[in-house]
């Protein structure tokens, strides 16, 4: 549910950003079919049982986009994902350093854009009953650790939050609480998202992920103090160095929300947390 919700935060697309997904999109629509301009963030869930072809793109003759195309500007939801391929989840990487994927068939070659936000669920072990108490879960530690093991070290790298959601309780479901509803913390993200074009545009780019990690460390550097934890678990080696780039974007991201100049040690330390928050628990 709460992915599913995840495009209803994204501000609506920009003129070129709509003619892309429009393009992406016409090229797996019924020929003739009319084509209106999409002007929303696109959400793409495909079962694990799809073909890789399906999700990555391919099929006969010149490759096709697949969901991860179609989920361009917008995000891509992958339920049970231990369960998926592991060379579609494997194929996944390339566009999440990219937002492109390349198709090579006996047909040529294409390539299509897919700058996705991913979005992986997985149960706590393959019976799905771990969580909680875990009373009726069954499961072996070395059933759990090959079921998360299907998820690669390098594909987990590139996921920037990792958070165990715990399983509902009866008497909290259906409580009204002072939850904020999807409008309101949509102005907040339109409002970050303004922030980081004010900062960014001069640079040529729109948001925080598609910062580059000589510019973060280059031009918005931090001062030492500020990413003194990070330094520590870059030294210790409980950071990749590919890590180290994304905690930074996150923290940026987190100060924007904070309407904050930028990151101080806090978002910085709270973008760690997040990102280890599943390893951790
Ligand atoms: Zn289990």
């Amino acid at each position: 549910m709460l992915a599913e919700r995840l495009p209803g935060l994204l501000p609506d697309l920009g003129d070129h950003e709509a003619m892309e997904v429009t393009a992406i999109h016409s090229l797996s629509a019924v020929p003739s079919s009319a084509v209106s301009l999409r002007r929303r963030p696109p959400f793409e869930s495909p079962h694990h049982s799809a073909t890789a072809a399906a999700i990555i793109g391919g099929g006969s003759g010149l490759p096709r986009p697949g969901a991860a195309s179609r989920a361009h500007r917008g995000v891509l939801f992958l339920d049970e994902a231990p369960e998926y391929e592991r060379r579609v989840l494997d194929a996944l990487r390339q566009p999440l350093e990219s937002g492109e994927l390349v198709i090579h068939r006996s047909g040529g070659t294409a390539a299509y854009p897919a700058r996705f936000q991913l979005v992986l669920a997985a149960n706590p072990c393959p019976c799905g009953k771990a969580s909680g108490k875990g009373v009726d879960c069954t499961c072996t530690p070395t059933m759990r650790r090959r079921y998360y093991g299907r998820m690669s070290g390098p594909l987990l790298d590139r996921v920037d939050i990792q958070l165990q959601v715990e399983r509902v309780s009866l008497s909290a479901f259906g409580q009204g609480g002072t939850e904020e509803d999807t409008g309101t913390v949509a102005r907040r993200v339109a409002a970050a998202r303004a922030r980081q074009l004010e900062r960014l545009g001069p640079l040529g780019m729109e948001t925080n992920s598609q910062v580059p990690g000589r510019v973060l460390r280059g031009q918005l550097k931090l001062p030492p103090a500020t990413t003194r934890i990070l330094d520590a678990s870059l030294e210790r080696g409980i950071l990749t160095a590919r890590g180290y780039d994304r905690v930074l974007r996150l923290a940026w991201t987190l100060a924007d929300l904070d309407s904050h100049e930028r990151p101080d040690g806090n978002h910085v330390g709270q973008a760690l947390g997040l990102r280890q928050a599943a390893a951790a628990a």
